[in-house]
């Protein structure tokens, strides 16, 4: 087999304890999926979940201890932080029912899905796909995947993001409308999981922008801290 160009190497997260990484296949992320965030974007009630992707190589890996750079993206003059428990599949499949979900994620991990929000604003306005203002270049940064074996009670962990020391957004997993296991149920009844795919479970309110020159230190507790600052565009 030969190609008319080298093909693009596969994304890959560092694990904990181990030398293998993890290669990356699909970025999944669920919207809406804390009370207080969907409140602050103007919705209520629960709702039935719902899913966007972001491009695997819109990931940015920070090792840990390291800090991650994210350049501030073209376009937008309001450029969002979101905190997020991320879930690292390692056995896929398909119409997984929430009490299977457990064997199928091989860790997980702290997130960002950093968002355009002024271009997203503007395409659910329109009625149009929201690409533009989520799945845009190095707008996933991630920290190490920590087994699940090793992470410790995930689902009622604090969730935290501070910007140059200042708290911006603190919540706990177990606020999620849609715990981890009935997102694996939903998603796997829309799409077939693969081992490799990375689900961003989404964020609790505080949401707010971010300039270049900010840092943007975040945890899920058990899991490490992302940091990760802003550089010039
Ligand atoms: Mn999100």
């Amino acid at each position: 087999m030969s190609y008319v160009f080298t093909p693009a190497a596969t994304t890959s997260v560092p694990v904990v304890g181990k030398d293998e990484r993890f290669p990356v296949r699909r970025v999944y992320c669920v919207g809406r999926n804390y009370e207080e965030h969907a409140k602050e974007m103007g919705f209520t009630g629960r709702e039935a979940p719902f899913f966007f992707l972001k491009p695997a190589d819109a990931v940015v890996v920070v090792n840990a201890g390291e800090t991650g750079t994210v350049p501030y993206p073209s376009l937008t003059k309001n450029y969002h932080h979101e905190i997020e428990l991320v879930v690292a599949i390692g056995t896929g499949g398909k119409n997984i029912k929430a009490a299977d979900a457990q064997k199928h994620i091989f860790g997980y991990a702290v997130g960002l899905d950093m968002t355009r929000r002024d271009l997203q604003g503007e395409m659910k306005k329109q009625g149009r796909p929201w690409c533009i203002g989520k799945a845009f270049d190095a707008s996933a940064p991630i920290g190490p995947i920590t087994p699940a074996a090793q992470a410790g009670d995930v689902n009622n962990a604090e969730i935290w993001l501070q910007v140059n020391g200042q708290d911006r957004q603190r919540s706990n997993v177990s606020k999620l409308i849609w715990n981890v296991a009935e997102t694996i149920e939903h998603l796997s009844a829309a799409w077939e999981l693969q081992p490799g795919d990375l689900i961003y479970s989404g964020t609790p309110e505080g949401v707010a922008a971010v300039v270049a020159g900010d840092t943007m230190v975040g945890e899920v507790a058990g899991l490490g801290k992302l940091t990760v600052k802003v550089a010039a565009a």
